[in-house]
């Protein structure tokens, strides 16, 4: 079914605006009118489907395990859906999410093509007026941001970028129709895991491509595939135990923690256990051993590990040592995965470019130039990725109590209760907010349980004509105290990474997502509700509660 591509702008009230129909937007819908509550989606695209709607280049796929990396809350859904593929490709992944907006009828309630540019709280009234670049003004008792972790695309200020007589693409806005390399003189700017998905594809159509790093990275071999008949079979007989484990285990996908660290072992034992990691594809070598993500020894070991892999893969010395990430350590940017990423430096048409060696220093008509040499291009490629977890929060001009501004509130970073609200910012909700597992997690499995955690709050609140609820401060400086905490016992605040702000200029330097696990954090919301909802302030009683 197509979108309603109705631009008369909305003037109306209901009872929550929601931002963004991504996987978040469009599970907050159906828990919202099966509550019977009126809800108003505001979509900037013309379609559903966030992520997998805008980010369509080569190779775009996810990388979490593909029976994980859906919906558990419709069981006929489970039993009907048949994904094809180990790490879904992203076609497929669109497909399926245009599949439940249509089962569900879930469109009805989602106005496309509209941008959310600001939000309003009334001390007054207790309500959010949210208006959109399309003329819509909607009043509303509740205000969600489902706006997505990485929607904001990152695009550099180079100098004279606007000069380039090329084509530009950026991977989170892909062209709908694609794009057709073929005999095409290609640059691509960034190595981050949507270049990873998109280089090799790339490789093999254009005549010639360059890829312009300024950090090498860690990528591990997907083995992708497609999902055999048994395991398939498997997993709709169980996914009702797969999915319970997936809610209560660390990363979201029922992955049981490693038993054993890397210096515990002997080097023989340690290097069949990385190797059979490695083959395993994935994120499975990530989780080898437990203590590679807090002690540098241990985690040098998997740095060796990976620089023998690039040896053995890549035929040219110095392209390999190029590719060698040495600046930081192994898992404290996000892992990347790939389809023959290292041995695309094999073939003769692509050319390493090593940023660190000449900075790009501008963009000019025929391509990009360096402090060596300048590359004529008939395209670029940015793959420099998103102004992740507060992007497409920040853009949105939102007012909370007493007018303050949430831009202002998070100046020297984002400061929020569980990730899910933030204090002087009456009923307005975040789902995967920063200081939640979020993107350290399978966001689906994230994204469905602080739905449920909003949907059940709203729900309690009526029930207790409850007309206005914050975060308590003093409950969310200890919440922020503990997310920096979890963080600093890691060592993933030593790299320059998006987690910590570090790939936007002048963005403030504070870890962001919550490490300590789906599970974990899961148990203490659930502890929270049964605390009656502790360390949220409820403010004011509706006027049925004050008659
Ligand atoms: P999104 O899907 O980002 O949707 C948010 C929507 O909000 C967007 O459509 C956007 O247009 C809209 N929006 C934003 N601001 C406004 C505004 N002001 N007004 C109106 N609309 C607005 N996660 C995993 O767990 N596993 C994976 O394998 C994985 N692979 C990924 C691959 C790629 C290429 C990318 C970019 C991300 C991947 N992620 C993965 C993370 C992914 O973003 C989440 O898994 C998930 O899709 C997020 O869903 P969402 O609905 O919360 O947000
Ligand atoms: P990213 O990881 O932030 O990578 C961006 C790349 O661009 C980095 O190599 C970065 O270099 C480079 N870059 C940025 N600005 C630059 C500049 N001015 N000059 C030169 N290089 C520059 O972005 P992404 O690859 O889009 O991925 C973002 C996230 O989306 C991922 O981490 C992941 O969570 C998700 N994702 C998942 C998948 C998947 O496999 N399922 C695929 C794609 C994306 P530096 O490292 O030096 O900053």
């Amino acid at each position: 079914m197509s979108a309603n591509q109705n631009t008369t702008p909305i003037k109306s009230e209901t009872d929550v605006v929601v931002v963004g129909a991504g996987f978040s937007g469009l599970y907050l819908i159906k828990r919202f009118r099966d509550m019977g509550l009126g809800v108003q989606v505001f979509e900037a695209g013309t379609d559903v489907g966030g992520t997998w709607y805008w980010n369509r280049y080569p190779g775009a796929r996810c990388d979490s395990d593909s029976i994980h990396y859906s919906y558990s809350w419709d069981k006929e859904l489970e039993q009907e859906w048949t994904w094809s593929e180990k790490f879904s490709p992203q076609p497929e992944i669109l497909q399926y999410l245009n599949h439940v907006a249509d089962k569900h009828n879930l469109r009805d309630s989602v106005k496309f093509n509209a941008r959310v540019k600001a939000a309003t709280f009334d001390d007054a009234t207790s309500r959010w007026t949210v208006t959109t670049e399309a003329g819509d003004e909607v009043s509303s008792r509740y205000f969600i941001m489902a706006t997505g972790c990485l929607s904001s695309a990152n695009m550099p200020d180079i100098k004279g970028a606007d000069s380039f007589k090329g084509d530009t693409y950026h991977t989170g806005h892909w062209p709908h129709e694609g794009v057709d390399f073929t005999g095409k003189r290609v640059g691509v700017i960034g190595t981050g895991s949507s270049a990873i998905q998109a280089i090799p594809l790339i490789a093999a159509e254009a005549d010639h491509l360059h890829v312009f790093q300024r950090s090498a990275q860690y990528t591990i071999p997907a083995f992708n595939g497609p999902l055999p008949d048994e395991r398939i079979k498997y997993v709709k007989e169980n996914y009702d135990e797969l999915r319970h484990a997936a809610r209560y285990s660390p990363d979201g996908m029922g992955t049981v923690p490693p038993a054993k660290g890397a210096l515990e072992v002997s080097d023989e034992e340690r290097e069949a256990m990385y190797m059979k990691g490695w083959q395993t594809g994935g994120f499975g070598f990530a989780r080898t051993f437990n203590d590679t993500g807090i002690n540098k020894e241990a985690n040098d070991t998997a740095v060796k590990f990976v620089h023998d892999r690039i040896d053995e893969i890549v035929k040219d010395p110095e392209v390999a040592r190029k590719l060698k990430p040495t600046t930081y350590p192994i898992f404290t940017k996000r892992i990347c995965v790939d389809t023959d990423y290292y041995a695309t430096y094999n073939r003769e048409n692509v050319t390493l470019v090593d940023l660190t060696e000449a900075p790009i220093t501008e963009i000019t008509a025929k391509g990009v130039r360096t402090e060596a040499q300048e590359y004529e291009l008939d395209a670029i490629v940015f793959a420099t990725g998103f102004d992740a977890m507060t992007g497409s929060i920040l853009r949105v001009d939102i007012r909370g109590a007493g007018g303050q501004s949430l831009r202002d509130a998070w100046e020297a970073g984002p400061r929020t209760y569980l990730g899910l609200m933030t204090h002087g910012f009456p009923n307005m909700f975040l789902i995967t907010g920063p200081g939640s597992p979020s993107v350290l997690s399978n966001m689906t499995t994230s994204i469905e349980q602080h739905v449920e955690f909003v949907t059940d709050f709203i729900g309690h609140l009526d029930e207790n004509n409850v007309a206005a609820v914050d975060a308590d401060l003093a409950e969310q400086d200890k919440w922020v105290a503990h997310v920096n905490e979890v963080a600093n016992y890691t060592l993933h605040p030593t790299a320059n990474s998006w987690y910590m702000g570090a790939n936007i200029p002048g963005k403030p330097r504070i870890f962001m997502p919550y490490m300590g696990g789906v599970g974990a954090y899961r148990q203490l919301c659930e502890g929270v509700a049964n605390d009656n909802y502790k360390g949220f302030v409820k403010m004011s009683e509706t006027s049925a509660a004050a008659e």
